[in-house]
């Protein structure tokens, strides 16, 4: 992995919580947090819609579906709040009412102007309100306008951004979010770190403290390596590093060796056998693999292993361990 440009280490380090707090199959939906924006939350994670679609882009997701969202069409702004206006005379000045209507003489008001002991009692012309749909009407929640006093169900309404853009309704513009569901599976890169963090368990429960994805500066370069785990042995530490998908190449030998010799460390080069098939081929190697690509760095550097499944790379990595 450390040989792999496409992930940065703040990547990595991504994958590796959402594999801890995530899973497969989960589902993350978008929501808007005022003054901040389009985020998803991720147990206690808060992370922005900006940095969720580089975690969309290395496959660690489907996208489901999307969430609207409105927004100012001028700035793009999400943080919208509403505006409320008389239809009558435009004023701001509303109140809103639980509407009684008397028939009799067509007085509307608020529930509580017809409130006495006596029951519901007309406030202008002094009549008991006995039956609800014959002598009176409750048309709900309505507005008042203070100024004119006119009673309307619908206010007229605009929105205004925080930028101060004053929309109509059919002005807005919507943003789409995506409705994510968590599928690692589908991505070669969590694949990888999923590996590299089951790995790390099997070293613990077997008496290793390891580090995963351990940022290293080189003694020489003095250059930042970020290496798969860093095994610590009492005062020893050893870096490991696995090679299973790069394209073979005399290149990866002497980055491993530049790699061991930076850092002063010895490390472990774990290969897949599909790997070290190819660095075989490639190098016109014969015989067996381990040995004549071991062969090929000082043995105190570099310990090569290779693998054809976790098992044998656990016991393998094991025996080199021991030997450090
Ligand atoms: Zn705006
Ligand atoms: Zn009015
Ligand atoms: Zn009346």
């Amino acid at each position: 992995m450390a040989f792999e440009d496409e992930l940065t280490l703040s990547e990595l380090r991504q994958v590796e919580i959402l594999n801890r707090l995530l899973k497969p199959g989960e589902e993350l939906r978008p929501e808007r947090i005022r003054g901040i924006g389009v985020v998803y939350k991720i147990g206690e994670l808060t992370i922005r819609e900006e940095r969720v679609s580089t975690l969309i882009k290395l496959g660690l997701f489907r996208i489901k579906g999307h969430v609207s969202f409105a927004i100012c069409p001028v700035c793009g702004d999400l943080d919208l709040s509403l505006n409320l206006f008389c239809p009558n005379c435009n004023s701001q000045d509303l109140e809103k009412v639980d509407l009684v209507i008397h028939y009799e003489c067509h007085y509307a008001d608020d529930v509580s102007r017809f409130r006495t002991p006596k029951g519901l009692v007309c406030p202008v012309c002094d009549k008991p309100l006995k039956v609800v749909g014959v002598d009176y009407g409750r048309p709900g929640i309505s507005y008042r306008c203070s100024t004119c006093m006119s009673v309307f169900q619908f206010p007229l309404f605009s929105l205004t951004c925080s930028n101060g853009h004053v929309l109509r309704l059919d002005e807005l513009a919507l943003h789409r979010s995506p409705v994510l569901v968590y599928e690692p599976s589908g991505s070669r890169q969590a694949t990888a770190v999923s590996r590299v963090l089951s790995l790390i368990e099997a070293l613990s429960s077997h008496g290793y403290r390891a580090e995963p994805f351990a940022v290293l500066r080189g003694q020489l370069s003095h250059l930042e390596h970020v290496v798969d785990a860093l095994v610590h042995k009492g005062e020893k530490r050893c870096a490991v590093v696995l090679i299973d998908n790069s394209v073979a190449s005399p290149d990866t030998v002497s980055r491993l060796l530049t790699l061991a010799l930076d850092l002063q460390v010895p490390v472990v080069a774990a290969l897949s056998t599909g790997f070290a098939n190819n660095i075989a081929k490639f190098l016109r190697l014969e015989g067996n693999l381990e040995e004549r690509i071991g062969s090929l760095f000082p043995r105190e550097l570099v310990k090569v292993i290779v693998y054809s499944d976790e098992k044998e790379l656990l016991a393998k990595l094991l025996n080199a361990l021991d030997a450090i």
